[in-house]
């Protein structure tokens, strides 16, 4: 379906459902409205309008976002780390990876994957930078460090289970570490509400006040995360 919005025709897609609200949802499929199933016409179209300025700033934020990069571990391929472009240098010899001045060298023996030494290296940095900022914030809540644990996710950045256990996504090996401490600010505060009630929003703003758009902006690189491609 087509709508105008500020002089320009939008292309979106629209269903009904079984449910009580009217809801707007863009993400890299593009724009997506959800109605109530009896929800006269107009008001979808009204609620849509009032939006107008929201969904095409984020329609324009998407469009923008480029394709994921694909990393199948060989030389001059590059990968963000830490927010950063580093460039693969792959070569033959004893089990190393190690980051110097933008490159990420790679050395792999003979029947090693070179991508399998570089996942499990990253997993391995992944840990390391994560761990203390998860101790830092429960600190700051006066909470022991809660048990960590990586997961595989590309879009679910971090978990917090009903046992206190803080799972996040090792991509965020990725992020720059200031978008990466939202991450962990989020479930950490969860350790203390397991919900996202009002209190539970008021404590991340007291760990993290620019939380708002750090949520945005993470939205946004989940869809920039290198796809890991090992046949090859
Ligand atoms: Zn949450």
């Amino acid at each position: 379906m087509l709508i105008e919005l500020d002089g320009r025709l939008i292309e979106y897609r629209f269903a009904r459902r079984r449910r009580r609200t009217l809801s707007i949802t863009i993400d890299a499929a593009g724009l997506r409205v959800s109605a109530p199933l009896r929800a006269p016409w107009r008001e979808i179209e009204a609620f849509v309008r009032d939006k107008e300025r929201w969904i095409l700033k984020k329609l324009d934020a998407w469009a923008r976002v480029p394709h994921p990069p694909v990393v199948h571990g060989v030389s001059g391929e590059t990968l963000p780390l830490f927010g950063a472009p580093a460039v693969l240098d792959v070569r033959a010899g004893r089990r190393l990876v190690e980051a110097h001045e933008g490159r990420v060298i790679v050395q792999a023996p003979a029947r090693a994957r070179p991508l399998d030494l570089l996942v499990r290296w990253l997993k391995e940095r992944a840990l390391q930078s994560l761990a203390p900022r998860t101790a830092h914030y429960a600190g700051v809540l006066g909470l022991p460090a809660p048990r960590l644990a990586l997961s595989n996710a590309r879009t679910q950045w971090g978990v917090c289970t009903e046992g206190g256990i803080i799972r996040l996504s090792w991509r965020l090996v990725h992020v720059e570490p200031r978008l990466a401490d939202y991450v962990v600010a989020h479930e950490v505060a969860h350790l203390v509400e397991m919900n996202h009630s009002r209190r539970f929003w008021a404590l991340v703003a007291r760990l993290y006040p620019g939380w708002r758009e750090a949520r945005e902006r993470l939205e946004l690189t989940a869809a920039t995360l290198p796809v890991m491609k090992g046949n090859r």
